[in-house]
């Protein structure tokens, strides 16, 4: 059935002609249409189904910067501030909380990693803390585990994936963007070696500028335009317990589960690292460059052939600018949740919290994570084709720094100085040789 996400109002006419055209009302297409209406540039944000209705809306919530790959750690923190300006500045609530992230181990390896990224971390001014034994079992009350030590950040907080996608939309709108939803974009409109627009199921709309903020649909789309946009997609899953009570404020990864406070009195939780990987040939082609990436996550992948090795985001084939595309027969993906993950996720939960005896699943969920081989997004304009700019492959962790992906957009959109370095996000760094070859935080 899916993760709940709020509904969104369509603009009420059609947008013909605008500056910017952003594909994709996820966390990032929807900031990114909300930092250009801001900045006062004509945008129209075009979503094939419902706002926020893949992963945006199926991820756990974390605004994380603590253990995040050094380059994208500056776009983290500014990302971090924009999260607490946002429910403010649009009067609009996106469930932001700075309610803090621990991470309790019991691995000496775990703690070492952590220690070894919080003393770089200092010099981006970043802070966390190390946790000793003893200050694991106090920011963690009531659990039952002898933890070695863990990670405690202060500064991170927890958004609600339901709301936040919903909310930046409709502030967009508010702000005079186009809002179209049901609206796939077919193709790009390119004349004399430029973008000029994209081609709708709804018709054309003329643009200078065009995002692709397509997440696990990016690739497929990227490469009916000859460009190649390196790209795994892993499915998670994540589920939403009852209402219970409150044993963390925050967010809490231990080695047996993950877990997050929400608003509404429940939790979201699963399992870091999980993930069912389906074999595509798109994902075949790809391959070989993920294997650093995946190289210490494979024994916890599970691996088939589904669906999606025929259709979806990961198949061959192109399509007719004027027939029906792909990403019309695919409104909402909507993969089925790991059942087997879901009752390991609770057991463990419940034997790490004994107060927690009797929380169940209300709901589960699964959600394609679309990877890059560097699990570093791209946000990036398209050396090859002027005008096009693509922010994807947000690699699991693409919620929390979504509004500052989103200000790096805009900024990149109309030429402003940007709000952090984007060189570490070029897609260029795939065929230059540039790309970061180690394996990745997750
Ligand atoms: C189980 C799970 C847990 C996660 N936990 C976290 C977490 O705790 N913290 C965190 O930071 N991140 C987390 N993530 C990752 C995070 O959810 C993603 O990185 C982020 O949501 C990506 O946002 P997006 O806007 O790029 O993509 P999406 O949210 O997938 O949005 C892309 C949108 O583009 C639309 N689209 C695609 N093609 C077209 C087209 N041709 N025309 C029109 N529309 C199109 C799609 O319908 C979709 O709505 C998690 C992900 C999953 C699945």
């Amino acid at each position: 059935m899916g993760a709940h996400v709020e509904a969104v109002r369509d603009s009420a006419t059609f947008a013909q002609s605008v500056d910017v055209v952003v594909i994709g009302g996820g966390i990032v297409g929807t900031a990114a249409a909300y930092e250009l209406a801001r900045k006062g540039v004509s945008v129209a944000l075009l979503e094939k189904g419902r706002i926020g209705a893949e992963q945006s809306s199926r991820n756990w919530g974390w605004c994380r910067q603590q253990n995040r790959d050094f380059p994208e750690l500056p776009l983290s923190i500014y990302s971090l501030r924009r999260w607490e300006e946002l429910g403010p500045e649009t009067g609009r609530e996106l469930g932001f909380r700075r309610s803090g992230l621990v991470y309790a181990s019991t691995k000496a390896a775990e703690l070492a990693t952590w220690e070894a990224w919080i003393d770089k971390a200092r010099a981006y001014g970043f802070v966390s803390h190390m946790l000793s034994s003893s200050e694991a079992k106090q920011r963690t009350p009531g659990s039952t585990s002898d933890w070695l030590g863990g990670l405690w950040s202060p500064s991170d907080g927890r958004a609600e994936p339901s709301l936040a996608s919903p909310a930046l939309a409709a502030a967009a709108r508010d702000l005079g963007a186009f809002v179209h939803q049901n609206c796939a974009v077919r193709g790009l409109d390119i004349s004399a070696g430029k973008v000029t627009g994209v081609w709708t199921e709804r018709g054309l709309i003329k643009a200078q500028k065009v995002v692709c903020a397509g997440g696990a649909w990016s690739s497929r789309f990227c490469r009916r335009h000859g460009i190649d946009l390196p790209n795994l997609n892993v499915i998670g899953t994540a589920l939403k317990t009852t209402a219970a009570a409150e044993v963390i404020s925050g967010g809490l990864a231990t080695p047996g589960f993950a877990l997050r406070r929400r608003l509404d009195g429940a939790y979201s939780l699963s399992i870091s690292g999980r993930g069912r990987f389906e074999l595509t040939p798109q994902g075949l082609r790809h391959a070989p460059k993920f294997r650093v990436a995946f190289k210490s996550r494979l024994a916890k992948l599970k691996y088939r052939v589904g669906p999606s090795f025929f259709s979806g985001p990961e198949a061959l084939g192109s399509w007719a600018l004027d027939a029906v595309s792909p990403f019309e027969r695919h409104r909402v993906l909507d993969p089925r949740p790991d059942q087997q993950m879901v009752e390991e996720a609770l057991t463990s939960l419940v034997r790490e919290y004994p107060a927690l005896a009797g929380i169940k699943a209300e709901r589960a969920w699964g959600g394609l994570i679309d990877s890059t081989p560097d699990i570093i997004p791209v946000i990036s304009p398209v050396d090859q084709l002027p005008g096009f700019i693509i922010a994807s492959g947000f690699s699991g962790h693409g919620f929390g720094i979504g509004p500052g992906a989103g200000r790096l957009i805009a900024d990149l959109a109309v030429s402003d100085t940007p709000i952090v370095d984007p060189a570490a996000f070029r897609l260029e760094r795939f065929s230059d040789g540039s790309e970061i070859r180690q394996p990745k935080m997750m």
